[in-house]
């Protein structure tokens, strides 16, 4: 029955410019401070205060409109959409009407199928409403407007996406953006980036577009697949009992994986936006926005396809690199000390990562250095150490302090032993050890020197060099 239906969805998400200020004034944009201590007159529009543009606002959602391969408009104004609510001190909200800052472009995702680009709308500029708190008292509800003004890009696909997954790609791709070129720090929690998803079913085959619902602010990538997950059954449902969509704005409810109605959505709401004239239109030169461009880092999809091809990693290696810049940017610096690409690939995202993690730090911040990881590397290369020595001994130190890392095998007594009569004695032991291994090995069990092996690395505390060993073992076993 599914099968007779197709999916159309398209995504709304907001994402909070990491600016200093304000989009209009000076007023910090700190997340967590006292409620209502950021709030200077123009963020209560108090009458006869002047708003001002933030000129590093207009940088960023550039930043993201080339980011995204969108045309930049060049005649820009701000337009007041007028509407009541209490966390609006003004009655208005300064958003942009008939010139988004950033028209048409597309975001490349990754499906079962292959890559797709999904196609944009407009990425427009805005700014922010406060923050209304339901549950801090019984009897009223509390208004906090440190968020009132905070510069926000607005990101609208085309109804251009067609299953959940599809979404949940688009908006985890979208966050790796944003946070790549550094605009948003891409924390749906803390409502850095806030995502509404417009659902609407159809018959496969139909052209027109069937009645869709919208549901608001989504705060993980997770919910925005569930809700749109229950929505697509539930419109199915209807229909398929001889119902009838109707237009709603609807919420989810993270505690059942559900949603609800919060109103119906009978004709379009009117806002009376007109252009705010307190502020000057703004003309953006080709020069400015040239500029924008040749600052922009290389894009993670593009720098995946480079891994792979100049440096011969496997498309999951290189995905796992460009999974955020600061892993990419470690690659790219210790990569300036070696060629062994494919051994920095498997040490950053083997056990570095692995340790990052248990120890809740990040690429941002390592103490390693990559010249060091490179030493590292060539040492585990010429056969000095061995690689589960070198990871699971000398990377945790070097974690917290760079040293010379054959310097500091030497201290520790770690380096590998080929001299053959060290290792003859630890082979002796081994044999002697498990006789019973040898008479079967003496019978033909030739797999059983890999036995012998693991004994004497085990005796020598990973210090024997395996190549020479296996030589020693198979010539005393004869
Ligand atoms: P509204 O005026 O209700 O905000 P818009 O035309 O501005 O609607 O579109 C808002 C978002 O909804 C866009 O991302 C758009 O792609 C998407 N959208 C519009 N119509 C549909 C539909 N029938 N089904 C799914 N998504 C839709
Ligand atoms: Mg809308």
């Amino acid at each position: 029955m599914e099968d007779k239906y197709e999916a159309v969805i398209g995504l709304e998400v907001h994402a909070q410019l990491q600016t200093a200020s304000k989009l209009f004034c000076g007023d910090s944009i700190a997340f967590g401070a006292k409620p209502n201590s950021h709030v200077s007159p123009i963020t209560l529009g108090h009458p006869g205060t002047l708003p001002k543009t933030n000129k590093k606002a207009v940088e960023y959602a550039i930043k993201l409109g080339l980011a995204c391969n969108c045309e930049i408009e060049e005649n820009n104004y701000f337009a007041r959409k007028n509407y009541f609510y209490p966390d609006l001190p003004k009655g208005y909200q300064i958003s942009q009407h008939t010139t988004p800052i950033c028209k048409g472009g597309f975001v490349k995702i990754k499906t079962t199928e292959g890559e797709r680009n999904v196609q944009l709308n407009r990425i427009h500029m805005e700014e922010d409403a406060g923050k209304s708190i339901h549950d801090r008292d019984d009897d009223y509800t509390c208004v906090d407007l440190n968020r009132a003004g905070t510069a926000l890009v607005e990101i609208v696909t085309e109804p251009d996406l067609h299953s959940s997954d599809e979404a949940y790609q688009y908006v985890t791709e979208l966050r790796r953006l944003v946070r790549w070129i550094d605009i948003c720090d891409g924390n749906m929690e803390e409502g850095s980036l806030r995502c509404d998803a417009n659902v609407s079913v159809r018959l496969k085959g139909e052209k027109k577009l069937g009645t869709k619902v919208e549901v608001k602010n989504l705060n993980s990538i997770r919910n925005v697949k569930k809700a749109i997950d229950f929505e697509i059954q539930r419109m199915i449902n209807i229909i398929e009992n001889g119902g009838t969509i109707t237009q709603q704005t609807r919420s989810f409810d993270a505690s059942n994986d559900t949603t609800f109605s919060l109103r119906d959505k009978e004709e379009a709401n009117d806002y009376r936006y007109f252009p705010d004239p307190d502020l000057a239109p703004f003309h953006l030169t080709k020069d400015f926005i040239n500029k924008i461009q040749s600052s922009l880092p290389t894009l993670p999809n593009q720098l995946i396809h480079q891994y792979q091809n100049e440096f011969g990693l496997s498309d999951y290696d290189a995905a796992q690199l460009c999974d955020e810049k600061h892993t990419a940017d470690f690659f790219q610096s210790t990569i300036q000390f070696t060629q062994h690409y494919k051994a920095v690939a498997n040490w950053i995202t083997g056990p570095i990562r692995q340790y990052l993690n248990e120890h809740h730090l990040s690429f941002e911040t390592i103490l390693l250095s990559p010249k060091t990881l490179a030493e590292l590397i060539k040492i585990v290369d010429d056969g000095k150490v061995n690689f589960s020595v070198a990871s699971s001994h000398l990377l945790p130190l070097l974690m917290k302090e760079n040293k010379d890392p054959l310097q500091l095998a030497e201290e520790l007594n770690l380096l590998q032993v080929s001299d053959s009569n060290e290792l003859e004695e630890w082979v002796n032991e081994a044999i002697n050890k498990m006789s019973d291994k040898v008479v079967e090995y003496k019978k033909g069990k030739k797999g059983l020197i890999g036995l012998f092996v693991g004994e004497v690395k085990k005796l020598s505390k990973g210090k024997a060099d395996p190549k020479i060993v296996t030589a020693l073992l198979q010539e005393k076993l004869k």
